[in-house]
């Protein structure tokens, strides 16, 4: 069925594309025919995030991968583009539904109810994470949003609504752990928008500090919001996109497939089968995963995935994969004597670093402390850190996504 949707949406790329239509033919598909069914897409190229720049630049508003007239357009998200000018992500109304659909599979996969009050810390816009608020009422629970930031209005609400769910990211969850003083009526946090709520030591430093139980979700602004969310097995993340987005699994550095199987790694690649306004066909996600494709324990037969860091984030390390989350998983193993903050500051530009790598590690500061984190990095992960501790809470905290990687001593 899949694949018939599929077809679909290849010859409404051809007809209303421009993007597609070209980039498709350099590479010799002149036709949905030489394109095929899902079972060939493997030969078709990549779509990157940076081709998306450069067809809104050349083709504004939207880029000529819209596929649809700007009047179809029912609402436009916007990420923060480096170079000051937003990549746009416009939705027609069919797919405001289709991700509030997903949205609501991958909160109801969380175990949130109807009837259950949910405090929600993401914005109404203009990043995509707002697209699923409507997923709450869809879901039938009272749904609480209190805006990014406003630590006081989420302390209040927790006072006085005692919401069962608080939905945020897993850094602002931390940071407002270290702002409550007695057990909430938090039963269970849903964390996404940044990598952290899948690493073993950072959530049960959560879990404890709330009494609660942590639950994953993730998505990717360009293919939809709240994409994949996790059951209470917490053995990895539910894909929720079934016979929507289809999911391939690559190896980043030369793009051949990863065949899906459990315990397989690689780079995860999305392709819409219906999306409307800027459909994606095989995009690069940049985001590095585990896989899953047996039943879990909850029953559900759907892809699972565990989120192992982003490729954009990666630095090699004289020929090693060095992913900052996985640093962080590494170090939190020392908790209390550390924070669990760290900050990777490389000598260099780019991705390439020289070792010693040098991480800046909230902690006691104690030279036996550093040897021994310093090993344990060594072990884990195979690459020589220098590790340098800093006092507690002087690594920079945000609310929305903490920094990993500080390129600024680098040379
Ligand atoms: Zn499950």
């Amino acid at each position: 069925m899949s694949d018939e949707v599929y077809r679909r949406q290849v010859a409404r790329l051809f007809e209303k594309s421009g993007f597609y239509r070209e980039k498709l033919s350099r590479a010799g598909f002149v036709s949905p025919a030489d394109v095929g069914g899902l079972a060939d897409i493997a030969r078709l190229p990549f779509t990157e995030k940076d081709e998306l720049r450069q067809s809104q630049a050349a083709h504004p508003p939207l880029g000529a991968h819209a596929a649809v007239d700007i009047a179809e357009v029912a609402r436009i998200y916007s990420t923060s583009g480096t170079s000051g000018t937003p990549l746009y992500i416009p939705l027609t109304k069919a797919d405001v539904e289709e991700w509030r659909e997903i949205g609501r599979k991958t909160y109801g996969r969380n175990g949130i109810k109807a009837g259950e009050r949910v405090v929600t810390t993401f914005g109404a816009g203009p990043f995509v994470a707002g697209a699923s608020l409507a997923a709450f009422e869809a879901i039938g629970c009272t749904h609480i949003p209190t805006g990014v930031g406003n630590t006081d209005k989420v302390l209040a609400a927790l006072e006085q609504l005692k919401p069962q769910a608080l939905a945020c990211t897993p850094s602002y969850a931390l940071y407002l752990s270290e702002k409550i003083s007695s057990k909430t009526s938090i039963e269970r946090i849903i964390v996404g928008g940044e990598p952290g709520g899948g690493e073993e030591s950072f959530r049960r430093k959560l879990e404890r500090a709330w009494q609660a139980k942590v639950y994953e979700i993730m998505g990717i602004g360009d293919v939809a919001a709240s994409l994949w969310g996790e059951c209470p097995a917490q053995a990895g993340m539910h894909f929720s996109a079934d016979g929507v987005i289809h999911v391939e699994l690559i190896v980043p550095e030369t793009g051949q497939p990863v065949a899906m199987k459990d315990g397989a790694k690689g780079e995860l690649v999305y392709t819409h089968l219906r999306r409307e306004a800027a459909p994606m066909l095989r995009f690069r996600s940049r985001d590095h995963v585990q896989v899953w494709v047996s039943e879990c324990s909850c029953k559900r037969k759907t892809l699972r995935v565990k989120c192992i860091g982003r490729t954009d984030d990666m630095l090699i390390v004289r020929g090693v994969n060095v992913f900052p989350a996985a640093v962080r998983d590494v170090v939190s193993r020392f908790q209390p004597r550390v924070t669990g903050a760290i900050l990777i500051r490389p000598k260099s530009r780019g991705v390439k670093q020289e070792p010693p790598l040098p991480v800046c590690i909230e902690g006691e500061d104690d030279p036996a402390l550093a040897e021994k984190i310093g090993a344990e990095l060594r072990n884990a992960l195979t690459f020589t850190p220098e590790v340098r501790l800093v006092p507690p809470q002087s690594l920079p905290r945000s609310d929305y996504k903490s920094k990993l990687v500080d390129f600024s001593e680098a040379k």
